[in-house]
């Protein structure tokens, strides 16, 4: 029986500790668990929970370079020797714990790919940390690893016969990341919607790809507190004609809640409702893909706001009408 969306999370991401002075930390995991635990009457019949296996070294290396993997192995090994935290850049900061995470994070990105292609779930959501939509080729960055969506839309071109990918990526910061694994390949169109002159400083709309690529990146900017109804429309064209470009065998989505009102790395007026809506018109868009939709968490860093927009965006996957305020 194929339910209508499958919640895929790995255990070992919740042990990726940062600190909890960092804004990603070990308590956004659990406040999604509990906002999705409440949603459980209505979910029930509709929503598959699942544990994804870990990535393997396989997976990454589609994506990242021999001696990006090494790098963060090392620095895992040593944060783990030492009993600390320790910083891989200025900004992204790895445990013990965190290469277990790392390959978790990604292995649940594959998961819910692999699930929603199997016909097993119609979509389905990663619950993924750490993010990875800044994680390079060969390089972390912005809280990211591995590129979870990236090595997700490459496991599934390579090992589950998809030619074409459609990535939307919707976290108020630019997925460099994801930008340059994709930017002269004319088979994964990437969308990018984003706050103007933000972290990491990528993404300008001039920029619309290379080679066989061109074309297929697209970025949208907007301004600091644009009108909700605004970024909804611009959103909404978006999507429908990356859709038209790529006409995708599949769709991922890069689902950061970093794009709600108050977030403290943000610096857009989305609220969690906007999130169902725009889960919707993914799904819709992904028509010609018989709906086969996955989406994988990113950014979001006021837990409560995280958690009621992952609500949102999974009662949309399981086609239940979105949550009242
Ligand atoms: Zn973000």
């Amino acid at each position: 029986m194929t339910v209508p969306t499958a919640i895929v999370s790995n255990g070992d991401c919740a042990l990726h500790d940062t600190g909890w002075s960092h804004p990603e930390h070990q308590g956004r995991l659990p406040a999604i668990m509990k906002g999705l635990h409440a949603q459980m009457p209505d979910l029930l019949d509709r929503a598959l929970q699942v544990e994804a296996p870990a990535a393997g070294e396989g997976d990454l290396l589609r994506v990242h370079s021999p001696a990006h993997v090494e790098r963060v192995r090392e620095a895992v090994a040593l944060a783990g020797e030492k009993g600390r935290s320790l910083n891989l850049t200025m900004d992204t900061v790895v445990s013990g714990a965190s290469w277990d995470a790392a390959v978790g994070a990604a292995g649940a990105a594959i998961h819910g790919v692999r699930l929603a292609l199997a016909g097993q779930a119609e979509t389905a959501f990663a619950i993924t940390r750490p993010p990875g939509h800044h994680a390079t080729p060969d390089r972390a960055m912005g809280f990211c690893l591995f590129n979870n969506v990236a090595v997700a839309a490459r496991w599934a071109q390579a090992e589950a016969g998809v030619e074409r990918v459609l990535i939307v990526d919707w976290d108020v910061h630019h997925g460099n990341g994801t930008q340059d694994v994709f930017y002269d390949d004319g088979s994964v169109y990437y969308l990018s919607l984003h706050l103007a002159g933000h972290y990491p400083g990528t993404g300008h709309p001039h920029q619309r790809g290379y080679g066989p690529g061109r074309g297929t990146t697209r970025n949208i900017t907007f301004p600091h507190g644009v009108e909700r109804d605004y970024y909804l429309t611009v959103y909404e064209e978006a999507v429908a004609e990356a859709a038209d470009t790529i006409v995708p065998d599949l769709v991922l989505v890069s689902a950061g809640y970093d794009l709600l009102a108050g977030d403290p790395l943000g610096g857009l007026c989305l609220e969690p409702p906007d999130m169902h809506l725009m889960t919707r018109l993914v799904m819709d868009a992904a028509g010609p893909a018989s709906g086969r939709v996955a989406v994988v968490l990113e950014g979001g860093y006021v837990p409560l706001r995280l958690a009621e927009g992952v609500v949102q965006t999974v009662r949309a996957l399981a086609r239940l009408p979105a949550a009242a305020d």
